[in-house]
């Protein structure tokens, strides 16, 4: 099998038909091929339609989730079922559309391991919609997600041995485009249109939007937790300033003896968080080794047979 392309579906009966007939146009030039639809607990006729599409057409293989589990898990699924030598992720509703795929076929025959889409223009979402995206990715950068690149979501190509990395990493709350990007794998953007959804609506709640940035600055980033630590530090050296003058000042008799009893409670203070700090980092550090992630990648090994 050369492809597989991994098609995370949820309540999206009126686009399938579409969705199919683009992907296997834009599949059918490039070699074997397979569509994995994973239908994520849908409550409307997804999956009927998706049996309907199967029994006529066995490229194409369909995977039904009991209930709703969101979209990255959905992907999840179908990346560990992929058999093809590269593997493509993209939404059903033809936001991403199918005719980018073979430029990233090319580019990863050209010898990028993860090819990601790149938006250079987003129509039809909205302002608020744009905006966050854009906050988002600035603050996730500059709390050290520093390898996540702006403007993707998870339309992408990625080789199998990406795929066997991210399939293997056993973490629950899974934000895939971080994960690629921190495997370290090779790279490569390649730009095009985000188009409307073709039919229906959003199936990204706001709720479900939450969780997802959420997972995308825990997983990556464990600065917040060490926040207080610094934060206190600094207040520590403002509080101990504060008391001295203080306590110069009530002596020469300029102030009167509450500014040492707020410059004591100050030090205090930043005791507190010092020590909330302190928490943090053996927090993080416990974090890290429950997300269990590999220590290393290993992405080539040579003369390295029967060893
Ligand atoms: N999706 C999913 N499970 C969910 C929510 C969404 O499988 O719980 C799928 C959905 O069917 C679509 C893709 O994830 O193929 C992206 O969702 P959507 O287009 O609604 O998100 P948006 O593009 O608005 O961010
Ligand atoms: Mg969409």
């Amino acid at each position: 099998m050369k492809y597989s392309v991994v098609i995370p579906a949820y309540n999206e009966q009126e686009v399938l038909h579409l969705s199919y007939s683009r992907l296997k146009k834009a599949m059918e030039g490039l070699g074997d091929y397979e569509l994995i639809f994973v239908n994520d607990g849908s409550r409307d006729d997804t999956l009927k339609v998706l049996k309907e599409i199967a029994a006529e057409d066995k490229t194409v293989k369909v995977i039904s989730f009991s209930r709703n589990f969101g979209h990255q898990e959905a992907v999840s699924a179908g990346m560990a079922k992929a058999q093809g030598g590269a593997v493509v992720i993209i939404d059903c509703d033809l936001q991403d559309p199918p005719e980018v795929i073979p430029g990233m076929v090319e580019k990863w025959k050209n010898g990028a391991d993860i090819v990601y889409g790149q938006r250079i223009k987003r129509k039809g979402e909205t302002v608020f919609k744009k905006l966050t995206a854009w906050a988002y990715y600035r603050v996730l950068k500059m709390l050290g997600g520093q390898y996540i690149p702006a403007n993707t979501g998870d339309f992408r190509l990625i080789d199998k041995k990406v795929c066997e990395t991210l399939v293997a990493m056993p973490e629950k709350n899974r934000f895939l485009r971080g994960m690629a990007a921190w495997s370290g794998f090779k790279a490569e953007p390649l730009e095009y249109v985000r188009d409307e959804r073709a039919a229906g609506q959003t199936k990204y709640s706001m709720k479900k939007m939450m969780k997802l940035a959420g997972d995308g600055i825990t997983s990556f980033s464990n600065r917040p937790l060490k926040a207080p630590l610094y934060f206190g530090m600094a207040l520590l050296m403002l509080s101990l300033a504060y008391l001295v003058l203080s306590v110069i000042f009530v002596c020469v008799a300029v102030w009167t003896y509450q500014h040492i009893l707020f410059a004591a409670v100050f030090c205090l203070i930043s005791v507190i968080l010092i020590s909330l700090g302190i928490f943090g980092l053996y927090l993080g550090r416990i974090y890290d080794e429950a997300k269990a992630r590999p220590i290393y990648i290993i992405d080539e090994e040579i003369n390295m047979e029967g060893i």
